[in-house]
């Protein structure tokens, strides 16, 4: 299985954002910074077609 390329939009400012995924992080949940207003978005990897990433407002 190689990277996969996941795409998101910023729960915050609603932009579009994008992760590379790879096979190991299935089920994990990670942190990451919006591209575009730089707030931290929790980031929650799951190994289903479809919807690889769900994403939250870090924090709340
Ligand atoms: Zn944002």
């Amino acid at each position: 299985m190689l990277l996969e390329a996941a795409d998101f939009h910023c729960p915050w400012c609603g932009e579009p954002n994008g992760i590379e995924l790879e096979p190991g992080d299935a089920g994990q949940t990670l942190i990451q910074d919006c591209q575009v207003c730089c707030r931290p978005i929790e980031l929650t990897l799951s190994a289903s077609d479809g919807e690889l990433v769900r994403v939250a407002r870090e924090g709340e």
